[in-house]
């Protein structure tokens, strides 16, 4: 048995909405992660299990190491088919906003997810919601939206019409939010649930292969490269600063999800607990954040990068040049060394 973290009331309020309508869309984040597709196109099967009209509606392109997952290519990319995503939201009767909290998180999808007469229901895990769905579902202490989605279908009453494609994108948003499950995955019952997706007939180990062994040779290169000639240490801050300009994108004709984990590898070091990656983009700059222990990269990113997330993942913007986002970055990380030193 799992413990009832989602509020009862909650759960039945959405059941009602789906018990009575047909037209389901469900939106996710901007530069959507394994979780943001796991949970969206997890609850997609599952709708689609209950014969509704669904689709799953995402700001922009996700990245290849999901595209193995069964629904990925019915899902609709606003940045490709505008008309035809927003003229989908416009007819739903109910939208479901997965793992995102603000309405800026999912960019210009914003404005038609608001104004559209549908009701709408949050699954979250970031802190801090803000008011613009009828339900809101927002628990940090879980460590991914689509274990939610999991509990939510459950709590339902509806375990039995999980199928393993719907087992398998729980799984895998399950896995990408907690780093393969070493970081925020210390409650017990993320692997009792694992245990009830396995009898599900998902195999957890072809999972982890297809979303991480999936480096090209290009690509182990150019990691090789950002690794050796990019990644400047701050050691009295245990910090690593890994900083890619879009030249040098460019250069090696990187795509986007190219770049993605490797924020994760300084942490490997025992002698980084903060790492950030610095990325120039197409009229801003994109910052990841991770930390080990209690180094908090969400009030990082929120104080001081327009961003947010969790604990020991974080990300947020900066409006100005990439030079400029470096020199900032280096400038604050001193205010810091409360949380590094004590680490
Ligand atoms: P990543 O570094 O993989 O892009 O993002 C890690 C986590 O940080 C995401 O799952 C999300 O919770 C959060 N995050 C990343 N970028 C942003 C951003 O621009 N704004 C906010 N609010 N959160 C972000
Ligand atoms: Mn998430």
């Amino acid at each position: 048995m799992i413990t009832k973290i989602i509020a009862e009331t909650e759960i039945q309020k959405a059941k009602k909405y789906v018990d009575y309508v047909d037209k389901i869309v469900i939106v996710t984040h901007i530069s959507p992660d394994g979780d943001a597709i796991g949970s969206s196109l997890a609850l997609y099967h599952f709708l689609l299990e209950m014969d509704k009209q669904v689709n799953v509606i995402i700001p922009n392109e996700f990245p290849e190491f999901l595209r193995w997952m069964k629904g990925s290519n019915d899902i609709i990319i606003h940045e490709k088919n505008p008309q035809i995503a927003e003229e989908t939201i416009a007819a739903a009767e109910l939208i479901f906003c997965l793992d995102f909290n603000v309405v800026k998180r999912i960019e210009k999808l914003g404005p038609f997810v608001t104004q559209s007469k549908a009701k709408k229901v949050m699954l979250d895990h970031h802190l801090s919601p803000d008011n613009f769905c009828n339900v809101t579902m927002s628990y940090p202490q879980i460590s991914s939206t689509s274990e939610m989605i999991f509990r939510f279908i459950c709590r339902m009453g509806f375990f039995e019409e999980i199928n393993k494609a719907c087992a398998e994108c729980i799984y895998t948003g399950m896995m990408t939010d907690t780093g393969a499950f070493t970081y925020n995955s210390n409650n017990s019952e993320i692997y009792y649930i694992i245990g009830e997706l396995l009898k599900k007939g998902i195999d957890k180990d072809k999972i982890y292969a297809l979303v991480y062994n999936t480096s090209s040779i290009d690509r182990l290169r150019f990691q090789g490269y950002i690794m050796y000639e990019k990644m400047k240490t701050f050691p009295e801050y245990k910090t690593a600063l890994i900083t890619i300009s879009q030249k040098e994108l460019d250069k090696f004709n990187f795509k986007k999800g190219d770049t993605e984990g490797f924020v994760n590898i300084p942490l490997s070091s025992n002698e980084i607990i903060f790492s950030a990656l610095i990325k120039e983009d197409k009229g801003f700059v994109k910052i990841s954040l991770r930390s080990k222990g209690n180094f908090p990269c969400n009030q990082f990113a929120t104080e001081h990068f327009n961003g947010g997330g969790h604990l020991n993942a974080a990300g947020g913007e900066y409006f100005g040049s990439f030079n400029d986002a470096i020199k900032h970055f280096e400038n604050i990380l001193p205010e810091y060394n409360t949380f590094l030193l004590k680490n």
